[in-house]
């Protein structure tokens, strides 16, 4: 297959690194994708710099044009979704179609916030003070760094991308070194617009180096992180010192609860494919599935059956349902939780191996434990696995405060045709996005996105309420009267 050798983008030019990796395709290690250039320390000052002289001339640039450049972007993405979700699909590993879906739906993102544009519009208020008028107005926050992780290359990065842009910033994006490919396809994409050099800049290069200068610098104004926890809480403590605007999503343990009345087929169909999806390697997969005593033999069983019938494989194969897992390191850590969960007493009743295939590649087969409790490490840790623990749980009351005891809460499902229990889970679940009798995984692009407890720290992401985190208000006072 082709190679792909790539720069930085800076101050709206590509420019070589210091430094360059290799990236090997996951479904086949002999596969090289390309080089690709890692930032040196000055080449991130130099696109702060350049952020910080782009953002004025971009917010004056007015909304016609930026709703224009946004558009531009989201059309051409969803043009290209095939051939850019086959550069996601051979790097990251999911399916070729998950790809292409992907990258459709970054497209989405960008049109969306096009729109936004447009609707950005203030208040108006009367004073207490005869004579005074007031309006409040919403302002960009500055230059946004943008820190994204590997499992959605695109689509991820697009969600915060496109907000910032939208609401007239200047964004500094250091991207996984992972999927740098993704990255490259991504920027493009942006520099293709007529925008003002500097406005988008794209700085790869490893976390440890490059993610924790960005992060740490004080020509940030705002940053927006998905990834890890520990990773998480670093940026946070960084953010404080600076006084920098934060905004992370990280960690999830999504519990799905399946009652006894639940349509069985429909919640085996969701439980597995929410917990499969994408190699497991999603923040909304169902990890935890706390099933009704009456219904959890018939369920497990017909569970085995959906994880036995996925097709592992490359992840270009047409036919493919999961992808390898993305890196040797993950696989490891993968098969340690196989490992962790058999000593602590929980039942393997399918997968937690390795798959040969054709190609040499980080393949594992769908992996369900039964008979665990939610106080093993494996119920309480996010593993980011093609993994998934069953809970047995005799009454609806329990399954919730089950499904309620973990550190995190993104999302979390219910299986019932209760409509009264959906309701009081509804309610009384501690999530970000709760899901009735749908799978905890796929959300919307429209509405927002985020957890609580520790899987999420700041504003929400995406939706009009992306505008807390990408704008900073003004509030005017004028006298009405005031001589010329
Ligand atoms: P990380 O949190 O390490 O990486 C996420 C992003 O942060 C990457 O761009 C990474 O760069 C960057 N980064 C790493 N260290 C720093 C730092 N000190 N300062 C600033 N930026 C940094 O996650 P991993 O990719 O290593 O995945 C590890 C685990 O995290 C997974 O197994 C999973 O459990 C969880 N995770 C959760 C996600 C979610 O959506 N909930 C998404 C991704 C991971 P680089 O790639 O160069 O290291």
């Amino acid at each position: 297959m082709t190679m792909m050798n790539t720069e930085l983008y800076i101050d709206g030019r590509w420019t070589a690194g210091t430094t360059e990796i290799e990236n090997w395709n996951p479904s086949d290690v002999s596969d090289l994708i390309g080089l690709y250039s890692q930032a040196s320390a000055d080449q991130l000052d130099e696109a702060l710099a350049a952020a910080r002289r782009a953002q004025p001339i971009w917010w004056a640039a007015g909304i016609q044009k930026r709703h224009d450049v946004l558009m531009g972007i989201g059309t051409e993405l969803m043009a290209r979704a095939a051939e850019i979700g086959r550069i996601v699909a051979r790097e990251e590993g999911k399916p070729l179609a998950e790809g292409t879906g992907e990258v459709y739906r970054a497209g989405q993102f960008f049109t969306y916030f096009a729109a936004e544009v447009l609707r950005n519009q203030g208040d108006l208020a009367e004073s207490v003070r005869p004579g005074v008028e007031i309006d409040v107005r919403r302002e960009p926050v500055g230059v946004v760094a943008i820190v994204s992780p590997w499992n959605f290359p695109v689509a991820t990065p697009a969600w915060k991308i496109a907000p910032a842009l939208a609401f007239g910033n200047a964004v500094v994006w250091k991207p996984a070194n992972l999927t740098p490919a993704s990255a490259v396809a991504l920027t493009e994409v942006i520099a293709r617009q007529d925008i003002p050099a500097g406005l988008f800049n794209l700085v790869t290069g490893p976390g440890r180096d490059v993610g924790q200068r960005l992060v740490e610098s004080r020509d940030v104004d705002a940053i927006s992180f998905t990834g890890s926890v520990p990773v998480g809480r670093g940026i946070a403590a960084s953010a404080v010192t600076n006084m920098t605007k934060v905004q992370m999503e990280m960690g999830s343990k999504n519990p799905m609860i399946v009652m006894d009345d639940a349509d069985l087929d429909l919640a085996v169909g969701h439980a597995a494919g929410a917990a499969f999806g994408g190699t497991g390697q999603k923040c909304t997969a169902a990890s935890r599935l706390i099933v009704h005593s009456a219904i959890h033999d018939a369920f497990v069983e017909k569970l085995v059956v959906a994880a036995q019938a996925y097709k592992v494989g490359h992840a270009l194969d047409e036919g493919t349902q999961i992808g390898p897992v993305v890196s040797e390191s993950q696989l490891t850590q993968n098969m340690d939780y196989v490992t962790l969960a058999q000593q602590e007493g929980a039942e393997l009743l399918y997968g937690g191996t390795r798959l040969d295939r054709p190609t040499e590649g980080y393949f594992m087969a769908p992996t369900v434990f039964a008979g665990t409790r939610n106080d093993m490490r494996i119920n309480r840790e996010e593993m980011f696995a093609p993994i998934t623990c069953v809970i047995k749980a005799d009454s609806y009351d329990q399954a919730l405060t089950i499904a309620n005891d973990s550190e995190f809460g993104l999302t979390a499902g219910i299986m019932t045709r209760s409509l009264s229990r959906a309701s009081h889970f509804r309610a009384n679940m501690r999530a970000g996005c709760v899901m009735v009798n749908l799978p905890t995984a796929g959300t919307d692009y429209h509405v927002p996105f985020g957890g609580r407890g520790a899987s999420s720290f700041g504003p929400r992401e995406q939706g009009r309420y992306a505008a807390e985190f990408y704008t900073t208000v003004k509030t005017a006072y004028v006298a009405a009267g005031t001589p010329e």
